[in-house]
């Protein structure tokens, strides 16, 4: 039987699915996925942003070919491999600071921020954690409890507290961004910081600079200086999540780059290794020999991940697949918001590099979020050949995270099946029925 939309829903839990649509992935080359029956799409997600050095690079291939044959597996736990020693040499060197690091492998960015949960607490014997209204941490119970989005408020919370986060689009002080002087910085150090728990309780504040799955909403300009300063002032430590965005995706290998920011320690992981499974936690000393064996994986940094971290890290580099995402980053965004002129639904687009979001809504005026035409927005587009998901506290954030190697026609060309799409939805050519199983985390 090849219906293999059947075969998934008889066979595969719903439990791990986040469904727009019924693509049957067969193949992929580039910017480009192929389904069953031989269409081709633009992939405007890179897979969660995943694939940034685009699918099947012949390099990536060529390094894992060679690795699977030289070593093909030897578990980091019980084991030394060349490999993960020499990635963690060279992310060491990459990350900025002037202090002794270390580096901590899994496999998934859940469990490299479940192992930020476990540390903290032991390392200086402060039990709270700060995190941000709106986060995605992952889906192991201590990232769970320290994300923010409300799709994952079903869990307790442990010793987190949640944090507004700066969303100028929808400030949750009712203030406008050009003349706020980032109030919700100082409601974090004169509230928070003072009334919520006692400071000396404080490890750690954990935080994406651009908050991804709640909406790519990047932070605005001096608000991570300014939680560096207070973090440094009050002892607390800085941890940032890059798994989505880091890797070249916001024109810097870092996100924090661009602001000057050292964070104590820094979490990577989807795009690292090209879809090979592998997270890692960069960070001081202190923080990752906390304690012996206390977070350890089998299969976290096995030497095929590794290998092919190190050739996504030296294709970055030589492809200068940063440089590319601010450039044709900035490009998106410029046309997209030529793009919203045309239509009132869009209430907002912004970004960094190629992390872009395009809030839809009711109309500007009201800015009343409109999760079901983003939805179906979504969806028309994958029926036009172009993939790209919803995100945000609403659902009603279309997300556009493509491969770093996506050139100036192929971007021009996503944008513009993109409009096709939403004149249709707009017109109402699009039958609601087709999303029945296929509204991502739902549509409320
Ligand atoms: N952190 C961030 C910022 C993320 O966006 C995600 C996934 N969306 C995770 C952590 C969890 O990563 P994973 O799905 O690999 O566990």
């Amino acid at each position: 039987m090849d219906n293999y939309i059947i075969r998934d829903q008889n066979a595969i839990s719903e439990i791990m699915k986040l469904r727009f649509n019924p693509l049957v992935a067969r193949s992929a080359k580039g910017i480009y996925i192929t389904d069953c029956s031989g269409k081709r799409y633009i992939d405007f997600s890179a897979n969660w942003s995943v694939a940034n050095t685009g699918y099947a690079h012949p390099d990536i291939i060529e390094v894992i070919k060679q690795q699977l044959e030289k070593l093909s597996f030897a578990s980091t736990c019980s084991l030394i491999n060349e490999e993960s020693v020499e990635l963690a040499e060279q992310l060491i060197q990459r990350m900025p600071g002037d202090f002794s690091k270390k580096v901590w492998y899994g496999s998934s960015g859940s469990d490299a921020n479940e192992m930020i949960y476990k540390a903290i607490s032991m390392a200086d014997k402060k039990n709270k954690i700060l995190t941000f209204v709106g986060s995605y941490h992952g889906q192991t119970l201590g990232s769970y409890s320290m994300s923010g989005h409300p799709m994952q408020s079903k869990s307790y919370s442990g010793n987190v507290i949640k944090i507004p986060y700066p969303y100028c689009y929808r400030c949750p002080f009712q203030k406008k961004c050009d003349s706020c002087n980032l109030f919700c910085l100082n409601y974090l150090e004169g509230y928070i910081l003072h009334m919520a728990c006692s400071v000396e309780h404080i490890g750690a504040i954990v935080a994406e600079s651009v908050q991804c799955d709640g909406g790519d909403v990047p932070m605005p300009s001096g608000y991570l200086k300014g939680l560096e300063k207070l973090c440094r002032e009050y002892d607390i430590l800085l941890i940032i999540d890059d798994v989505k965005i880091g890797c070249g995706r916001t024109g810097d290998f870092f996100s924090f780059e661009s602001e000057n920011v050292i964070p104590d320690a820094v979490v990577i992981g989807k795009p690292i290794a090209s879809g090979q499974p592998l997270s890692v936690v960069v960070g001081r000393k202190e923080l990752l020999d906390v304690e012996s064996g206390l977070h350890l994986f089998t299969t976290g940094g096995n030497p095929v991940s590794c290998a092919a971290a190190i050739a996504t890290i030296r294709l970055i580099e030589s492809e200068k697949l940063a440089k590319n995402a601010a450039c044709i980053g900035a490009l998106m965004l410029q046309n997209l918001k030529k793009l919203a002129e045309k239509f009132e639904i869009i209430g907002d687009v912004r970004g960094r590099g190629l992390v872009i979001g395009i809030e839809i809504v009711k109309d500007r005026k009201s800015q009343k979020p409109e999760p079901l035409m983003a939805q179906m927005i979504s969806y028309q587009a994958y029926e036009k050949g172009l993939l790209l998901y919803t995100v945000g506290l609403y659902s009603n954030v279309l997300e556009i995270t493509p491969p770093l190697i996506i050139s100036e026609e192929q971007a021009m060309q996503g944008i513009s099946i993109l409009e096709d799409a939403i004149w249709c939805v707009k017109e109402g050519k699009f039958d609601e029925s087709k999303l029945k199983e296929f509204s991502g985390w739902g549509i409320s």
